[in-house]
């Protein structure tokens, strides 16, 4: 274990925000956890790779950052469960995975951030959750001391969600996370473009034929994905900043009547029950944000939902002031109100 103080954060967020931790302690085993000196400052918080964080200015505790990265798989009947240490790089274990034909998480190939985090976040794409494949999360428990196992099924995990996120949210740190893959041909491609974008790469031959592999999803899942998204080692970001509001019938009829009204055409929408969700990025793209600058801070040009640090000198606040005023003009153009996915510390 090792002790840092007054570390600076610039690779630790992929904002690639300049501010600093008041300490951070990077562990190597998760019995290293119960030996923390009680006098490091407080308060507490684990941290992955900081792609989902956006630190509002210095951190005045102590962050928890895991080295754990062991890929330890272990044979079952039916399926191959593989135990990951929270500080392995989630897109190491799915290109792991990929080299060894194993399928479950290629479709999430390409997402930033670490294993322990993952099973914290629910991380999601291309229609397969974290949560379909975590077997049980190993933890340790602050308020107990003590070292426990959750199962994966008592997790809570619903959309980008998880009860890490919720009630038992700080009170257990990730220091392992068991996945199940398996062996049997198993791909998962009727969401978005992605069958398409298989059938381009490789012919509908390779489809028909059952001849994919994991390798061959994965490739094609990290080309979408660069075709979209900011590589953080280019242009700080934390991926999605809001999260798609889910609304009533009757915000959503007003949203279609300002649509008309505005020439804005076709309101794109999924239905939620009762409710209605509207994808966050078509209400800021129709204020006028895309590919918008604020000071230092910007919305990406590919993507709407996507803030970056437009400029590489982005500081929060330039960050915040862009986040208020997408908020404020999405509310005034459509009555709704956004609310961050990203974590604000
Ligand atoms: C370009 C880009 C694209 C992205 N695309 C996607 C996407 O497609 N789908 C998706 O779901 N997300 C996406 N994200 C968001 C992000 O990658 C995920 O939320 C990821 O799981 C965050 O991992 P991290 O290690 O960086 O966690 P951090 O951001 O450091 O932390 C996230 C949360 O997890 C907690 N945490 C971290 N490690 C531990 C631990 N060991 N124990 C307990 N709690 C812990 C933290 O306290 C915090 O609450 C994207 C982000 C970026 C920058």
């Amino acid at each position: 274990m090792d002790i840092f103080y007054d570390v600076p954060l610039e690779k630790l967020n992929t904002f690639r925000l300049k501010v600093n931790a008041a300490c951070l302690v990077e562990y190597d085993t998760p019995e290293e956890l119960r030996t923390i000196p009680a006098e490091l400052p407080a308060p507490r918080k684990a941290i992955g790779g900081g792609s989902n964080l956006l630190f509002t200015g210095d951190f005045p505790g102590t962050l928890l950052h895991s080295r754990i990265r062991f890929i330890q798989p272990v044979e079952m009947q039916e399926y191959v469960l593989v135990r990951v240490g929270s500080g392995a790089r989630w897109d190491d274990l799915c290109a792991w995975a990929a080299d060894h034909g194993l399928w479950g998480i290629e479709n999430l190939s390409g997402i930033p951030g670490e294993v322990g985090a993952a099973a914290v976040q629910n991380i999601g794409a291309y229609g397969i959750e974290a949560g379909d494949v975590v077997d049980a999360v190993e933890c340790f428990d602050t308020r107990r001391q003590c070292p426990v196992v959750i199962k994966g099924a008592d997790c809570g995990y619903g959309y980008r969600t998880s009860r890490f996120k919720e009630d038992w949210k700080d009170r257990y740190i990730v220091t392992a996370v068991g996945i199940r893959l398996t062996r049997e041909y198993r791909p998962r491609l009727d969401y978005g473009h992605v069958r398409a974008a298989l059938e381009e790469r490789f012919g509908s031959y390779v489809l028909e034929q059952g001849e994919l592999t994991p390798a061959r999803v994965r490739e094609t899942i990290l080309s979408i994905r660069r075709t979209k998204l900011p590589d953080p080692a280019d242009i700080g970001s934390a991926g999605s900043f809001f999260r798609n509001p889910v609304v009533s019938r009757d915000c959503f009829d007003a949203v279609v009547r300002t649509a008309e009204q505005r020439g804005f055409g076709t309101v794109p929408h999924y239905d939620n029950g009762d409710q209605v969700k509207i994808p966050a990025a078509w209400l800021i793209e129709q204020c006028g944000w895309k590919g918008k600058t604020l000071g230092h801070a910007g919305v990406y040009g590919k993507q709407a939902l996507v803030l970056v640090n437009a400029t590489g000198q982005a500081a929060p606040a330039d960050i915040l002031l862009l986040e208020e005023q997408i908020k404020a003009s999405v509310q005034a153009v459509f009555g709704i109100t956004l609310n961050p996915e990203v974590e604000h510390v």
